[in-house]
């Protein structure tokens, strides 16, 4: 198949797309109004393709069409979880297949989204890592699974998208020539307030310092998994690259940025990470940054027989936090039934591979 080689107008951020369609429309003799009307389909319209723009002549989507790209992945499959959950299977161009997850709660739609196909971080509990990494997305693929669940969510009832976590396969902060873009195009080009919108990383420093730089209040979620050095190098393979001392600088730099909240995310493990007596140094670490933690019962895999804490542990763990000082909650999982929870993202279809 010949690689297309047209622009893809979604990767593009506001003021890169106003530009690239200034000059098309320049060099074609049209008015400057052309520009705007696409710039609409594309952010309010959510367009999906040139034909759709009725409000153009013809022979102007055409032009358009053979000099740029506006195509969203396929759906390969949706699912539905007994809960309200919706997974969607995405299949980008080259066949590689990601995937994003809906998550409705009473005040909110909470859309999970991929940053990679695969992950190359290979942590022990997590599918995606034993999966292995394939490629970077682009800023397009990013963007194009909030805008396709979007649509999806109006078509079917779940009304607004409210907050958007990068918290489905991938490590986004390893992927930050595509993660930046979308940042900045779904707060700027989708009005997506930055403050509903998470980026997940699982420690990759020179990232989180970059993040911080930015203006926008961009929430940052930090997978934690345990409170030192030597536990957390067992279960995260990045802990050896950027210890828990390195990682703690860049968090108290990004907090002192300051607006933006911290939080940590604790997967428990049943006898893994989840002893008594981490209680303490874990809250040293949220109080030293300022920290929200989030308690994850641990989602089985297929590749190892750990179990989830014992749901009395996890709340023993929440209260002793709070005790503390920390703010803490138990989050549940969501979408078990259709494996959309947190880790167990494309576990299915490479098991069924394999
Ligand atoms: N790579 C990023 C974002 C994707 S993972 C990161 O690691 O933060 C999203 C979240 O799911 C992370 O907090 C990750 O630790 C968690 N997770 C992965 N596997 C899990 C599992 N089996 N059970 C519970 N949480 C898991
Ligand atoms: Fe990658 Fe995050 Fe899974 Fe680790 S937990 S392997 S960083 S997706």
């Amino acid at each position: 198949m010949a690689s297309d080689t047209r622009p893809d107008l979604l990767s593009l951020t506001p003021d890169e797309l106003r530009e690239t369609l200034a000059r098309h429309f320049g060099a074609r003799g049209q008015p400057g109004y052309r520009t705007d009307q696409v710039v609409r389909w594309i952010y309010e319209g959510l367009a999906a393709s040139f034909a759709e723009m009725t409000n153009l002549p013809a022979e102007e989507r055409d032009a358009l069409d053979q000099a740029f790209r506006l195509d969203e992945p396929e759906a390969a499959t949706v699912q539905k979880s007994a809960d309200g959950t919706v997974k969607h299977l995405w299949k980008l161009s080259d066949g590689e297949l990601v995937e994003s997850v809906l998550i409705p709660t009473q005040r909110r739609l909470t859309l999970c989204i991929s940053s990679q196909a695969g992950c190359a971080m290979g942590c022990t509990f997590c599918a995606t890592g034993w999966g292995g990494f394939d490629r970077q997305l682009t800023a397009g693929e990013i963007v194009a699974q909030y805008r396709a669940s979007r649509r999806w969510a109006e078509e079917n009832d779940y009304g607004a998208i409210s907050n958007i976590v990068y918290m489905g396969m991938g490590e986004p902060l390893s992927n930050r020539n595509a993660v930046h873009p979308s940042l900045t195009i779904l707060n700027q080009g989708y009005d997506v307030g930055a403050r509903r919108i998470t980026v997940s990383t699982v420690g990759v420093v020179p990232g989180i310092q970059e993040l911080a730089q930015r203006p926008e209040q961009f929430k940052l979620a930090v997978s934690l998994h345990a409170p030192d050095s030597g536990l957390r190098r067992e279960l995260i393979p990045l802990e050896k690259r950027h210890p828990l001392p390195e990682l703690m600088e860049a968090l108290a730099r990004f907090d002192a940025a300051g607006g933006k909240r911290i939080t940590f995310e604790y997967t428990m493990i049943d006898g893994v990470n989840d002893d008594l007596a981490l209680i303490e140094p874990l809250a040293e670490l949220a109080n030293r940054v300022d920290a929200f933690v989030n308690l994850i019962p641990f989602n089985p895999i297929p590749y190892q027989d750990w179990k989830p804490s014992p749901p009395q542990r996890i709340e023993a763990f929440r209260h002793a936090l709070e005790d503390r000082g920390v703010t803490a909650a138990v989050r549940e999982t969501r979408g078990r039934d259709i494996d959309a929870a947190c880790g167990q993202l494309r576990g299915h279809t490479l098991v069924q591979m394999g």
